[in-house]
């Protein structure tokens, strides 16, 4: 992959012609010039000689305080990737001609670095995060890296920025993988040039006073992914085009967009969320459903762990299907929805208690044995189950102990 990518690279304007000619040369080639691989064991520490000092707590705004470091290492289509840096947190210098800022050659990861109570870090499921990395580098066109060598450096850099982990449950190190091309050229063409870095954020709970429920719009108008698209990969282009929607949103006093797809109004995603529906469905089974994974969708490990959890109770159906708004507003009026919430790492799960949808307000109960109450019993459990599991409480193999 690297080294196909490469010689596509190096060649000055191609044509589309030359470039499937020479994609296939290269996938056949046998000599293939040995490019450097990422190497955990080439990784440099750089360190600052000014920490700075910790944010309080009680100060943490999500994604506004950087640790004292980051993870920089840089690749080339002739080379390869170069040695991996911990080096201090800063600007990063590139020519206004670098086609991340024409053409969004960018992917991105979210992740968090937890501490457990006897003061270990521990990462969640960080394998699922390189795996989708490395899905997202290629969709792009940029570089393949070895993923596990990635997760050394990053485990390295959380080592380096222990002190940065806040400590108190709903506390984490959230972890920014980046990846972007960094050609000097116009040309719509694979990077010949590549950099990839790691930023470290300390964060609070999402939710500092408990859950808070959110309302929703429904918006048949606008979509954010389609099947053939991208919305099934982490690349920034598909952010950038949510938020004047998500402002609209907004303005009508509604905290996210429910993202719809089809004529028949099918729930694809809440905010950068996936969503879920816990129902008495039509046959009178109690049903937890999220939209399947049919490339409309982007694949959650938080919603990969949820439905894990939910399956391993055995307690309702766990149901991996299409949904529509028709079926969440006939269940509401037939007073058989349950509880709906959306799911991801920033927050883990964010209870939903009314959607506006076509004019009307479809009401998700939330607990009806406590009307003050701002989440249902099974959307609190599951949250409270992963939130044991990501801090060592519960002993899982989902939670990784790295120092
Ligand atoms: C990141 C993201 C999610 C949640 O994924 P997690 O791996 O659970 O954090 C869901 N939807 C979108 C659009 C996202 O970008």
């Amino acid at each position: 992959m690297a080294f196909s990518l490469a010689r596509l690279a190096r060649q000055p304007a191609l044509t589309p012609r030359a470039l499937v000619g020479l994609a296939r040369r290269s996938l056949q080639s046998e000599a293939a010039p040995a490019l450097r691989p990422l190497s955990a064991g080439h990784l440099e520490h750089h360190l600052t000689d000014k920490p700075r000092a910790l944010t309080p707590n009680k100060d943490l705004v999500f994604g506004h305080t950087f640790s004292d470091h980051m993870l920089q290492v840089e690749w080339t289509a002739d080379a390869g990737w170069g040695n991996p840096r911990i080096q201090p947190y800063g600007k990063i210098s590139l020519e206004p001609s670098a086609v991340v800022f024409h053409y969004a050659f960018e992917c991105f990861e979210g992740m968090k670095a937890y501490k457990d109570a006897k003061g270990h870090a521990r990462l969640f499921r960080p394998d699922l995060n390189m795996n989708r990395l490395l899905r997202s580098t290629g969709r792009v066109a940029l570089p393949s890296f070895e993923k596990d060598q990635l997760l050394e450096c990053i485990k390295e850099l959380v080592r380096t920025e222990k002190r940065w982990i806040p400590s108190g449950k709903g506390y984490s190190l959230y972890i920014r993988p980046t990846v972007i091309g960094t050609q000097e050229t116009l040309g719509v063409a694979p990077s010949n040039r590549a950099l990839l870095f790691v930023i470290c954020s300390p964060v609070g709970p999402y939710y500092r006073t408990g859950f808070n429920a959110i309302s929703l719009n429904a918006n048949a108008e606008s979509v954010r992914a389609w099947p053939g698209g991208t919305g099934d990969f982490k690349i920034g282009s598909n952010y950038a085009p949510t938020v004047k929607i998500q402002l609209e949103a907004a303005k009508r006093g509604l905290q996210q967009n429910l993202w719809l797809f089809g004529k028949d109004h099918q729930i694809t995603e809440v905010g950068t969320m996936n969503c879920f529906v816990l129902l008495k469905n039509e046959q009178g089974e109690t049903e937890l459903v999220t939209p399947e994974l049919d490339g409309c969708i982007l694949p959650g490990v938080t919603r990969d762990s949820i439905l894990g959890l939910a399956r391993e109770w055995n307690e309702f159906k766990v149901s991996e299907r299409k949904i529509t708004m028709g079926e969440v507003k006939r269940a509401a009026q037939d007073g058989r929805l349950i509880e709906m919430f959306g799911a991801g790492t920033a927050c883990i799960v964010s209870p939903i208690k009314r959607i506006q949808y076509m004019g009307e307000d479809i009401m998700v109960p939330l607990d009806p044995s406590d009307p003050t109450c701002q989440a249902g019993p099974i959307t609190r459990r599951l949250n409270d189950e992963l939130l044991a599991i990501q801090y060592g409480e519960i002993e899982h193999p989902w939670s990784v102990v790295i120092d």
